[in-house]
């Protein structure tokens, strides 16, 4: 007899975020169970995790302090509210987390994903401006290509069109867009940062200084490595300029390392991997290891300052979620935190970055590939894409390596590699020649 465990699930109701329903229902691919490397799929194949989940899993899956903290805190103290009163692992966790920021971002602001990080960074970046008696200063500055979640927020500053166009006519009033930093004729299959380009890209924002006035300009958002448009890495040279161009006209920086925090490119922080730091740093997805939803802002001591300051008596900034430093969240937190510096993670990163590289190098040459680029234990393969149908090969990539036991991301026709930091040299040859095989074989 069939019991509710065995018996498959009805697919109707859920309506699926990011995907194509219909080809997904047709043909569901299912994940039942996870354990470090690896996930295990509903029909017991097993396949490693390529991509650390959504490159959040950076110290792999289930991991058992996580496992135990997230317990004895469900035990212990369910929730608590966050407003006009505290729970001490809240304070330990932002203090945790303030010590892995470049020096003076000391003032942590949790929220419970990344794109409610984004929101909250770009309203502090408002706040500030207004308690400094600048409050003519609300225009933001996003990227062409930039992911920065779903709110409205993240979308208005954010740079990929198919997410916009549907809410074109509601976005942010005031917001513009340098351009992105992906250039094939001159960077394709470059190893690390690419060489071309960097001051040029980024002295774009001294033209939109030009056209709007820094007097208008609030805030400049970009990824310092953008992620989910398919691995675009900055030009040497290129946040330097853009730091320097900000910090000359009173613009804040904030890094949105909602995917570049916690190891993934050998560092604690990409600020920390580039030696440039920002004003406000949006974080998520590895600072919990995804096993409770979490976010932060990090924030430079002096910006909090201003606001706190300027505030008579009561609340400050008028902002926050029911779950900001939920007792769960925050236990996972201070737990993967643990994980990280007990075993080393982000200096295996960095480490393993050489071999990384050299494995996804390999590919050159293989059919349909016309870029191969990396950071860190992050890197892009770009498929040139099939007439008619952009994004076609790429998914079917995606398919037969599952099928075949990897788990890649795809965006397009760029698959992107994001593995959690515990991998080892043989997983990252399993990873890469997987592909290899998938490469000859797919159209
Ligand atoms: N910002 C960046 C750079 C991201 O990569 C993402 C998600 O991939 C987000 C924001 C949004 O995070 P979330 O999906 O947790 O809202």
């Amino acid at each position: 007899m069939q019991t509710e465990a065995t018996r498959s699930p009805d697919l109707s109701n859920l309506w699926m975020p990011f995907t194509a329903n219909r080809q997904f229902k047709a043909h569901p691919r299912m994940l039942a169970s996870a354990r470090d490397m690896h996930y295990t799929a509903a029909d017991g194949h097993r396949v490693l995790d390529g991509t650390s989940g959504l490159w959040c899993v950076n110290a792999g899956h289930g991991r058992r302090p996580i496992v135990d903290a997230i317990s004895r805190q469900a035990a212990h103290l369910d929730y608590a509210p966050s407003f006009q009163i505290g729970h001490e692992d809240s304070f330990r966790a932002a203090s945790e987390v303030a010590a892995l920021m470049p020096a003076g971002l000391d003032r942590v602001f949790f929220t419970n994903s990344g794109s409610e990080s984004v929101d909250t960074a770009l309203k502090i970046a408002l706040a500030y401006h207004r308690a400094r008696g600048e409050g003519q200063r609300t225009r933001l500055i996003g990227r062409e290509r930039g992911y920065h979640g779903v709110g409205f927020g993240g979308i208005s500053v954010g740079g990929i069109s198919p997410n916009r166009k549907a809410f074109s006519g509601v976005l942010l009033p005031g917001v513009d867009h340098l351009p992105h930093t992906h250039d094939l004729e001159h960077n394709a299959f470059s190893r690390g940062q690419p060489a071309w380009g960097g001051e040029r890209f980024a002295d774009a924002l001294e033209s939109l200084v030009a056209l709007h006035d820094a007097s208008t300009i609030a805030a400049v958002i970009v990824e310092p490595l953008a992620g989910s448009t398919g691995v675009l890495l900055p030009p040497r040279g290129y946040l330097e300029r853009l730091r320097a161009i900000t910090e000359k006209h009173g613009i804040l920086l904030i890094f949105d390392e909602v995917i570049t925090g916690f190891g993934r490119l050998g560092a604690a922080t990409a600020s920390a991997f580039f030696g440039v730091t920002p004003d406000l740093i949006t974080m998520a997805k590895g600072i919990s290891n995804a096993a409770v939803p979490a976010g932060a802002v990090a924030v430079r001591r002096s910006v909090h300052d201003t606001i706190i300051d300027a505030s008579a008596n009561g609340i400050e900034f008028f902002h926050g979620y029911t779950y900001s430093a939920h007792p769960m969240a925050t236990a996972a937190v201070r737990a993967t935190l643990g994980i990280y510096r007990d075993e080393g993670l982000f200096d295996r990163a960095k480490t393993l970055s050489a071999p990384f590289e050299e494995a996804a190098h390999a590919l050159k040459g293989r059919r349909h590939v016309i870029d191969i680029r990396n950071l860190g234990l992050v890197a892009g393969i770009e498929l040139a894409p099939r007439a008619g149908a952009p994004g076609a090969r790429a998914a079917e990539v995606f398919a037969e390596c599952f099928d075949r036991g990897v788990l890649v991301r795809y965006t397009g026709d760029i698959i992107a590699i994001s593995p959690p930091l515990i991998i080892d040299e043989a997983q990252i040859g399993q990873i890469f020649g997987t592909l290899a095989e998938v490469l000859d074989t797919v159209d």
